[in-house]
């Protein structure tokens, strides 16, 4: 299913570039600008199973679209002069925001060096769990559990089942089957647990993962001390807020901010929700962001901005440099916002 997923949006892009449908439909669709997603940037691995393969990019993939958006009628700025632009609408020129999530040490090893030589400001979004060490990349224990076992054994819905995962074939199915599986269950209390009984079970180590790849406190001081980066938050525990409480929802982006404000000295004005879809982050978690006094909010749904995005600053979409698809004509053609207008069914907000 992700493969035939994959295809269909790879078919869009392509044929919305060599249609020239995307030059035609950027006066319409291509707003005042863009914010781009990041997570891993890191030389590609061999392995062929990697269902995570989306949350990474090459250095060298990074290197060209930097150097293209270099060349565009372009301004390339900090999440405090887009907050500016959008807020005074100052929309003389198209800009762009680069954000990392996450906080990997990649961010600092590979993608850093690119920019600073390039003098790209980008922020940096920290899950505060993650650089004190607590933090659970769940996604990674169900790979790891999945990559070293031939079969794997659930307790699903009710009964106890045992899958095949002896072939890479098998063991994509599987992953996108109990990924899905895990994503819509109703509490992330559920999906952790059963995250604990696959890290108990088959030996992954979960506290691992966090400090193979995550940068430390003084990692992310380094960074922080250079005036092109803005250290962001991306709440304490990186869960899906939508299926939290309220009360834990506030907190979850109140104690991050002041836990990295204890860290870094620097108290985060701008936010991204965890996940960040819609079944992570609606109109509850947009109206608490704004209330905490964040500047900006970013979700992970598909979108260009807009001028009327200055009433949603806490409703902000983003477009992803998705690792499956590492080509500039995919850049160009997602940002000229035709592929997201068309997969939105041209409607310019999605705040609700
Ligand atoms: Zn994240």
């Amino acid at each position: 299913m992700a493969g035939l997923r994959q295809k269909i949006i790879r078919g869009g892009l392509e044929s919305l570039y060599f249609s020239g449908a995307y030059v035609a439909l950027k006066p319409f669709a291509a707003g005042v600008g863009a914010i781009l997603t990041l997570h891993h940037v890191r030389p590609p691995r061999r392995d062929r199973f990697q269902p995570n393969r989306l949350l990474e990019i090459t250095p060298r993939f990074l290197t060209r679209v930097v150097k293209y958006l270099r060349r565009s009628k372009l301004d390339l700025v900090s999440l405090d002069e887009m907050h500016r632009r959008l807020s005074d609408r100052d929309f003389s020129r198209r800009f762009v925001c680069l954000t990392f999530d996450d906080g990997y040490r990649d961010t600092l090893q590979y993608a850093y060096p690119i920019l600073k030589e390039a003098e790209v400001p980008f922020a940096v979004y920290v899950p505060t769990s993650f650089p004190d060490r607590l933090g659970e990349l769940w996604w990674l224990v169900l790979e790891a559990a999945i990559a070293r076992n031939d079969h794997i054994s659930l307790h699903i819905n009710g009964r106890n089942r045992t899958f095949d995962c002896a072939t890479v074939a098998a063991k994509r199915a599987l992953y996108e089957e109990i990924y899905w599986w895990l994503r819509r269950l109703p509490t992330e209390d559920e999906l952790r647990s059963v995250i604990h009984y696959l890290a108990a079970f088959y030996q992954v180590d979960i506290a691992a993962f966090c400090d193979e790849l995550c940068m430390s406190w003084p990692e992310l001081a380094e960074l922080a001390a250079d005036p092109l980066v803005t250290i962001g938050a991306h709440t304490v525990n990186h869960q899906m807020l939508a299926k939290l409480p309220q009360k834990a929802v506030r907190s979850e982006m109140d104690l991050s901010r002041s836990i990295i404000e204890a860290g870094l000295s620097i108290r985060p004005e701008h936010l991204s929700y965890p996940v960040g879809d819609r079944t992570s982050a609606g109109p509850r978690e947009f109206e608490i962001a704004a209330e905490l006094g964040f500047k900006t909010a970013v979700t992970t749904r598909p979108g260009v901005l807009f001028p009327a995005h200055r009433e949603h600053l806490t409703a902000l979409p983003r477009i992803s440099l998705n690792g499956e698809y590492q080509r500039l004509r995919y850049v160009r053609v997602l940002l000229s916002g035709s592929a997201t207008a068309m997969w939105s069914g041209f409607r310019r907000l999605d705040a609700a």
